[in-house]
Parts: C-alpha cells; sequence; structure tokens
C-alpha cells in the first residue's frame, strides 16, 4: 500500500556561527522555488510546530565546543531528553545535515546525538544524515546532500508544481553577466595602487593581495560539474538619501541591551618579546555596568573588520565615501520569506558600518561565494575561473586558493572584473562573529573590573605564498592599547578606549564549584590557563572568609597542570600561579615546557598530558577516592584529545579496566559533569 505523501514539511536548524542558519535557508528558499510547502525555524523555536502532527522534519545542526549542540538548539535538546514515549515520532520522518569537524574527538556529535534520539522515539529517517567535515570543506558533503534531498524529499512529500527549472547541479552554458548598473566604477583594484587607500599607506594590513593559482588545466565551462547553485536572494537595500549619523555602537547592537561598553584600563604583556607568540592582559573598567560572572564565564567582543580592508573592498566596489555613510535599511527580497539572522537585525545602517560590524570578511570563502561572483564577473577568462573553482574539476585549486586564507577583498583584487552589488555580498558573506574570551579574574577579588588574556593572531601563509595574516579582534585590541611588549609590565591606560563586550552564558557548567572542599584537577596549557586564575583567586577568598567563621573549614586540594613553550618566554601569569603554591592555595603545579631541551625525548615530558601520566597513581587516588573534578581548558582539537587519552590510560593502569571501559566511564564523568571541558577551536 502507498503511503500518502505529507503536506509540507519544516526544517531546522541548530546554528552556532549563522553558518547552519545559512544553509537550512537557502535549503529553505530553494524548496519553495521547487514548488515544496515548507518552514524553517531554529530548534530553540521548535515549539512553534505541533510535533504531533509533523511528518516530515529535516534538521541542519552545527556544533560548538567539542560536539555539543549549538547554543540556539540547548532549550530543544532538554525538551527531547523529557520526551519517554517510545512512539512520540512514530507518525514522522526525519533527515539530519551534521556541520562538523573531523578535527574535534567528537564529531557531528550533535548531528548524531539527534538521530539516535529521533530514532529513539519512534521516527524513521527518509534519507540518509550527512555528516559534512570542516577539515576536508564542508561543502563536498553539504551540496551533494542538498542535491539529493530533493528527490528524497519528493518520495514523502507533495510538491505544488513541478520544479521550476533547476537542476541538481547547474550546468554552464553562456557566459553572461548580469547587470550591476550601481556600480559604474573602474578597475581601482590594480597592484600598484593596492597599498593606498585615500591616499594614505595602509598601516599593517594590506588592502588586497593577489591570490595566486595556476589555472592551465581550466576546462570549458560547459565541462564542469558539480557547481553550486546560486546562493538565494535574500536581501534588498533602500536607500534613505542621508548621511547616517554615527553613534559610538552601530545602531544594529541597540535592539540587544546585553552589549556594553567597557573601558579599558590597564594591559600587561604576559611574554617576552621573543617569545613564539604574543598574549596581552587587559583589564576592562565594569564598575558602572550590569555584568555579572562567575569564574569559568566567558565573555564576547564586538570587533570590527579592519578600516582599511573595508576601505579596500568599497574602493574596489565603486562605492565611495558618501555612499558608504549614507543611511540604508536592509529589507527581504522579494519572495523571501525571512531574512537570516543576522541581516534582520540592521534595519537602519550604512554600507559602511555593515562591512565594519556585520558581514565576516575574512573566514575562508564559501564556494557559494565564487558562484555568485561569477555571475557579476564581466571579463570571461576572470568568470570561467571562478566557475572552475567551484566546480568539481577545480577543487585542487580551490584547495590552492584555501591555503592562501584569502579575504573576500583578496579575490575582488584576482578578479578585478567583478563587481557584485552590495547587496549579494551581504547574501552570501556569513555573519560577523563576536569572539570569546574567558575572564581571568574573580569578582570576588575584582568586582568593577573584568580581566582577560589572549594571543595576538599573526602568522604567515605557508610557502610559497607568505602572506601575513592578523587576527581581527586581537590585533584590534593590540593596536588600542598601543602595541605594549615589556613583559609583565602593567600600563595604566588613560584615555578613554571603550570596547563593546557582552556575557557569554555559560551552559556547560564549567565555573567553580561552590562546595570549597571539593578537590579540583585543572588542565589548561596557554591561555588555557585563564579562568584557572579565577578559580584559584575565588576559592582563596571564600576560604578567607569562611575560615572567619570556622575555623575547622577544609579546602579541597588544587592541581594545575600547566604548558608553556619556555619558562622564561611565556610561562604566562607565574608570578601569580607561584604566589598561590606558596599560599597553599594551589597544592601542586605541573609545568610541561614543550621546547625545553630534551622535552619529549627519552620519556621526558612535553606536554601536559605526560606528566599527568607520570602523576597517574596520584591522579587517579586524588579522582576516585577524594571525588576530585577534573577540569580542562584550551585548544579543542590537539591537547583534548590527548588529555583524554591519557586520563584513560590512567584509568587503565590503576584502575585495572580496558581501554573501552575507561573511555566510556569518562564519557559517564562529561555527563555528570565531574569531567567538564570549556575547548577552543
Ligand atoms: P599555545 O601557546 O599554542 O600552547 C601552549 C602549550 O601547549 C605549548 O607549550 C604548546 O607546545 C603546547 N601544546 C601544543 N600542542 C599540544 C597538544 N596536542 N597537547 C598538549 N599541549 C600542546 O596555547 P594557546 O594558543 O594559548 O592555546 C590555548 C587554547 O585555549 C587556544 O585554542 C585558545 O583559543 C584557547 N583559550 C583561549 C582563552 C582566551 O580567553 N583567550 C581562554 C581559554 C582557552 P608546542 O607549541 O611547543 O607544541
Amino acid at each position: 500500500m502507498a503511503t500518502e505523501k505529507c503536506q509540507n514539511f519544516v526544517i531546522f536548524y541548530g546554528s552556532q556561527t549563522g553558518n547552519a542558519e545559512w544553509i537550512a535557508k537557502n535549503i529553505h528558499q530553494e524548496s519553495i522555488e521547487r514548488g515544496f510547502i515548507s518552514e524553517c525555524y531554529a530548534l530553540d523555536d521548535y515549539d512553534k510546530v505541533d510535533f504531533s502532527k509533523e511528518k516530515v522534519l529535516v534538521f541542519v545542526t552545527s556544533n560548538t565546543g567539542d560536539g555539543d549542540p549549538p547554543d540556539n538548539s540547548i532549550k530543544f535538546f532538554r525538551f527531547l531528553r523529557k520526551i519517554k514515549s517510545k512512539t512520540y515520532l512514530s507518525h514522522s520522518k526525519f533527515s539530519i545535515l551534521g556541520l562538523g569537524d573531523t578535527n574535534y574527538s567528537n564529531f557531528n556529535n550533535t548531528a548524531k546525538r539527534l538521530e539516535k534520539k529521533l530514532l529513539d522515539l519512534g521516527g524513521t529517517s527518509f534519507y540518509n544524515t550527512g555528516l559534512a567535515d570542516d577539515a576536508v570543506g564542508l561543502e563536498s558533503i553539504v551540496d551533494p546532500w542538498i542535491a539529493n534531498l530533493w528527490p528524497a524529499l519528493a518520495n514523502v512529500c507533495v510538491k505544488k508544481q513541478k520544479d521550476s527549472g533547476i537542476d541538481v547541479t547547474e550546468s554552464i552554458v553562456s557566459l553572461s553577466i548580469k547587470d550591476n548598473s550601481q556600480n559604474t566604477n573602474n578597475d581601482q583594484s590594480n597592484e600598484n595602487d593596492s597599498n593606498l587607500i585615500n591616499g594614505k599607506k595602509s598601516e599593517s594590513i594590506k588592502p588586497g593581495n593577489k591570490i595566486l593559482l595556476d589555472l592551465s588545466d581550466i576546462v570549458d565551462s560547459d565541462q564542469l560539474t558539480s557547481i553550486p547553485r546560486i546562493p538565494t536572494v535574500f536581501c534588498k537595500i533602500s536607500r534613505l538619501n542621508k548621511e547616517k549619523v554615527t553613534t559610538p555602537l552601530p545602531s544594529f547592537f541597540a535592539p540587544s541591551s546585553r552589549i556594553l561598553n567597557a573601558r579599558i584600563n590597564a594591559v600587561c604583556c604576559l611574554t617576552h618579546p621573543n617569545a613564539v607568540k604574543k598574549t596581552l592582559h587587559l583589564e576592562l573598567d565594569i564598575k558602572d555596568l550590569e555584568f555579572s560572572f562567575i569564574p569559568g564565564d566567558a565573555f564576547e567582543i564586538f570587533a570590527p573588520n579592519h578600516e582599511v580592508l573595508v576601505k579596500g573592498i568599497l574602493n574596489t566596489l565603486g562605492i565611495d565615501d558618501n555612499m558608504a555613510h549614507e543611511e540604508i535599511s536592509i529589507e527581504a527580497a522579494e519572495g523571501i520569506v525571512d531574512l537570516p539572522i543576522h541581516l534582520k537585525k540592521f534595519g537602519s545602517t550604512s554600507i559602511f558600518e555593515l562591512l565594519r560590524y556585520g558581514v565576516d570578511l575574512t573566514s575562508l570563502p564559501r564556494k557559494a561565494l565564487l558562484r555568485m561572483m561569477a555571475d557579476y564577473t564581466s571579463n570571461d577568462q576572470e568568470k570561467r575561473s571562478l566557475l572552475f573553482l567551484c566546480s568539481k574539476q577545480g577543487s585542487q585549486q580551490l584547495n590552492r586558493l584555501y591555503e592562501q586564507r584569502p579575504t573576500i577583498l583578496d579575490l575582488l583584487v584576482t578578479f578585478p572584473s567583478c563587481k557584485p552589488p552590495i547587496e549579494r555580498l551581504l547574501d552570501t558573506l556569513p555573519q560577523h562573529q563576536p569572539r570569546y574570551y574567558s575572564i581571568v579574574n574573580s569578582p570576588l577579588m575584582n568586582p568593577n573590573e573584568l580581566h582577560f588574556a589572549f594571543n595576538i593572531v599573526d602568522y604567515y601563509t605557508p610557502n610559497p605564498y607568505n602572506i601575513q595574516k592578523l587576527g581581527v579582534c586581537t590585533t584590534w585590541l593590540d593596536k588600542l592599547c598601543g602595541h605594549v611588549n615589556e613583559m609583565n609590565v602593567r600600563k595604566l591606560l588613560n584615555s578613554n578606549i571603550t570596547i563593546p563586550i557582552a556575557l557569554k552564558m555559560n551552559q556547560s557548567g564549567f565555573n567553580v564549584p561552590s562546595d570549597l572542599s571539593k578537590p579540583l584537577i585543572m588542565i589548561g596549557p596557554g591561555t588555557g590557563v585563564a579562568p584557572f586564575i579565577g578559580f584559584l583567586q575565588h576559592r582563596e577568598l571564600q576560604f578567607l572568609s569562611e575560615k572567619k567563621i570556622n575555623n575547622d573549614k577544609h579546602l579541597g586540594d588544587m592541581w594545575l597542570f600547566y604548558g608553556c613553550r619556555d619558562k622564561e618566554k611565556d610561562f604566562l601569569y607565574r608570578k601569580e600561579l607561584e604566589g598561590f603554591v606558596d599560599r597553599g592555595i594551589l597544592k601542586e603545579l605541573f609545568v610541561a615546557v614543550s621546547r625545553a631541551p630534551g622535552a619529549g625525548v627519552d620519556g621526558k615530558p612535553k606536554y601536559v598530558q605526560d606528566i599527568m601520566r607520570i602523576q597517574g597513581r596520584d591522579l587517579f587516588e586524588l579522582i576516585t577516592k577524594k571525588d576530585a573534578i577534573i577540569f580542562v581548558c584550551g585548544d579543542a582539537k590537539g591537547m583534548a584529545k590527548g588529555v583524554n587519552d591519557a586520563l584513560a590510560d590512567i584509568l587503565v593502569e590503576h584502575g585495572q579496566m580496558q581501554q573501552s571501559e575507561a573511555l566510556d566511564l569518562l564519557k559517564k564523568w562529561l555527563r555528570e559533569k565531574r569531567y567538564l571541558r570549556d575547548l577552543w577551536g
């Protein structure tokens, strides 16, 4: 008996940085064009649909940290956990697209967990789960997964009408260019003037680098396959014919009162000028701000894109100063049901403000961006090259392009006849992300201040490119603070420099425990030590004040495993940490010095996990006999896995268990929050 097809379907997205949302909204828009009836919601808006009735569900979800659900899906997962009926979704068919990264140990954990839960609740999958991997490029899974979603959907969903002529992969036959009459300008982007913006020599950042590509293998465009669909036209700009009033914070921050302007009080360089990385410690004044936190919390900084980069893009697109600062509003283009969230919040703004704070100009370009650019490129050779780069045949050259980590300006400089309207860039560029930092201090120690530390991102792309790349936020902060570099010299900043910040709600439980007697094992190499300074300050002050009331008060043992390259050059917060040891607050401070002579050779420790293994027996006792809580903070890719493996080895060796049992036990401790991790990509 044929099963009756469903009239509509619902797309849900769990998105941390806007990528999953962008993909979901493109699927939504394309589904409408293909004649399906669909709705699209963030996972946390799950109550907008009636799960007892919805029959076809499509999920697009990314991950945060090491396989945790994105922030806008936490409520949904809580809701799912509470449902116990095995038949709750027995009427539903679903499919899932996960966006993950195999560099992390829990690859695509959110999509996998979701799949398991939906099956447990009686749902059936109508189309295989797609697990995209950012380590090799999300698009190599995402694009074919979406292409094959349509026939799978057609088996379970009714289509109102036939496809509006959309092919699974577009075949390029003609090389026509869309008219972009707005942009009357010119090729200003030649190499000669690329260092000059408004007649001034750029400081520290070059306005655009030509990307090195070998296009000798380029094939005719009609032979190219797997070219992505032209991305959805989401927005249109309405000009208001007046200059945008400049405000200290961009106007689209205003609706969110959680964003506050904090003054930078002081700065200190924590590293030696010859250290591999430069680390700064900053102190913000939050006296008059409503900002309460506890150690373990992190906060966001809304740093602008570099002005030179923004001006370079405006220049290249022929947008003059007046036009760039004119007041505009962003609206949904015709036929668009819903703008992506980051475009929605813009309201009244200016093109300059949008490029400074609204869109990401530096992350790796999506294929969809190259595809869109091809449509606005007048030179045939350049157009062919762009289409080649986003096709299956051009994948090797695309990897070459990615190695050079191009900005959108680098692309525009490399393909100078490409003049997309600014709206199409806004449609396709990802949302500009705030940057997260752990809070270093305890509010008990400095209630009116917020301290944090970070490495300045400054590196060169590999040979033969050797292009300097600078971080957006860290180099901005470094510049605001006057590029200090004298190690451990705290400098008060007297001028009124403010930065926009917001508290990031900590959902994971990675906070200093309230029970003072609990032993803590803290593992945090590099800037991963940041939250533990706050843990130690907090516990010391709590202990001293509670001891006044009860002299028998006991402070649980605290051990810290810290890692640096050279004790003299990058031992962050050394004085503070040794002070905690001297005062008996920190029972053990183990420091792995990774570039010390002989480190990693003949059993000499190199990394924190090596010292953990050496201390295995005592660690085992502390964990299993004294119920210590394990906290790990830092790099999600190498370190987190290394530490997890070391913990498993310790359990195997001292707890007489199998490796698989040890790994299961660690997973259980993660669930029970006896083992907490604050991992950073
Ligand atoms: P880092 O300076 O790159 O490295 C610190 C030490 O860790 C070095 O000795 C390094 O050794 C070693 N290391 C390298 N690979 C390792 C591995 N697989 N296992 C264990 N140790 C390893 O550290 P970082 O850049 O500060 O990185 C810390 C991470 O924490 C970053 O992802 C950062 O984003 C994050 N984080 C930042 C904040 C913040 O607020 N800014 C707070 C918490 C965490 P070698 O280089 O000699 O190999």
